[in-house]
């Protein structure tokens, strides 16, 4: 068969815990499945240091070394792993179609699973373009060695900020929190770790106008937003850290997003589209964490299977749910 009439049961794009997890379920569940990991395989969780809240970890786990167990569970069952991009989608008819970056030929399936995840965001401002790499950063964890002995600023008030913060007091001698409000959404557990931490300070109700330098970050300008002063603050790096946006970019005017960006998962995680399933941080802006990512990749994933049996178009396949004697007596050997 030509790879272009090949038409695979679900195609997952994404891989971070929601695409891993709908992998493992999917493959596993016999159903013909492909992983589009994207350059950046693993999400968001190959930026982060300590997992300490994915149960099971009870020592927790580094974020990398997680997501390569998550992988190599599900291609244990069989899933494809391809480490490209999907550049376009074409939703209008099925077989659904999707272009791997650089390719005339699209993949075809008969289900999609969108598990995009959501991206670092920005504060918009002009020195935050211009001096990225140089002193400007959306990673801790990645970053932070560069910042040995010197002094850093964070911005944000959730526990991404904490966290970016508490990594950067490893290497930094200082470590300035800025934040718009004076209260925090961050947990209190992280808030408070923070906050003991002596090298952290905080400075609240103050916005960043610019980050300042020719080469390199020199200073910020910052101002109090109770008082209207502004003055330059001189440091060494900056490290946005104020949350994310969903990675929805492919998906614009093809499914349901709602105003936030989020796409909208209609019937429990199938979108506006029937066979085109939502699963983690794309479609959840209220939880956002691994455990519930990779719980709904598991949704999505049994969701499709019974769309695809409800068609017809899965006898080969099992319920990922429902576990009968004659599926025990098949199982691979754990
Ligand atoms: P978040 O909770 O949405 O917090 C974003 C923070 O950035 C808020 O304090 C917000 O200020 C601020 N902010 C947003 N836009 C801004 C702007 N333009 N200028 C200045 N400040 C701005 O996002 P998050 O911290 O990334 O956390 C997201 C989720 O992941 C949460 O559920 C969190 O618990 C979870 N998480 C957990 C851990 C952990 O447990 N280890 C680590 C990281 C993240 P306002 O408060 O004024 O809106």
């Amino acid at each position: 068969m030509a790879l272009a009439e090949k038409i695979y049961d679900t195609v997952i794009i994404g891989s971070g815990p929601a695409g891993y997890t709908a992998a493992l379920y999917a493959s596993r569940a016999n159903l013909d499945t492909l992983v589009f990991q994207g350059f950046e395989s693993g999400g968001q969780l190959m930026l982060t240091s300590d997992v300490e809240n994915y149960p099971g970890y009870k020592d927790g786990v580094m974020g990398p070394d997680m997501m390569d167990d998550f992988e190599a569970q599900a291609a244990r069952f069989g899933a494809e792993m391809r480490p490209d991009n999907v550049e376009r989608v074409d939703f209008s008819g099925r077989p659904f179609k999707l272009w791997a970056e650089g390719e005339e030929e699209p993949v075809l399936a008969r289900s999609v699973i969108i598990a995009t995840g959501a991206k670092a965001r920005w504060l918009g401002l002009p020195g935050e373009q211009r001096l990225m790499g140089r002193g400007v950063s959306g990673c801790a964890t990645c970053d932070g060695f560069f910042f040995k002995n010197k002094k850093v600023v964070v911005v944000g008030g959730g526990d991404t900020a904490m966290e970016e913060a508490l990594v950067l007091s490893k290497y930094a001698d200082e470590v300035v929190l800025i934040h718009r409000r004076d209260q925090f959404r961050a947990s209190k557990i992280m808030l408070d770790r923070a906050r003991k931490n002596p090298k952290i300070t905080f400075v609240t109700d103050t916005v960043v106008e610019d980050v300042l330098g020719e080469t390199g970050v020199e200073s910020i300008r910052i101002k109090n937003v109770k008082t209207g002063e502004v003055r330059d603050l001189v440091v060494d790096g900056f490290f946005a850290a104020i949350g994310h946006e969903p990675a929805t970019l492919l998906f614009k005017g093809l499914v349901d997003i709602d105003a936030g960006g989020y796409i909208v998962q209609h019937k429990h995680t199938m979108t506006s589209v029937p066979g085109v399933f939502a699963a983690g941080d794309v479609s959840d802006k209220r939880y956002r964490q691994a455990v519930t990512a990779a719980g709904d990749g598991c949704r999505a994933a049994i969701d499709a299977e019974r769309w695809l049996e409800e068609r017809g178009e899965a006898d080969h396949a099992e319920d990922p749910a429902i576990w009968t004697e004659d599926r025990e007596a098949s199982a691979p050997t754990l």
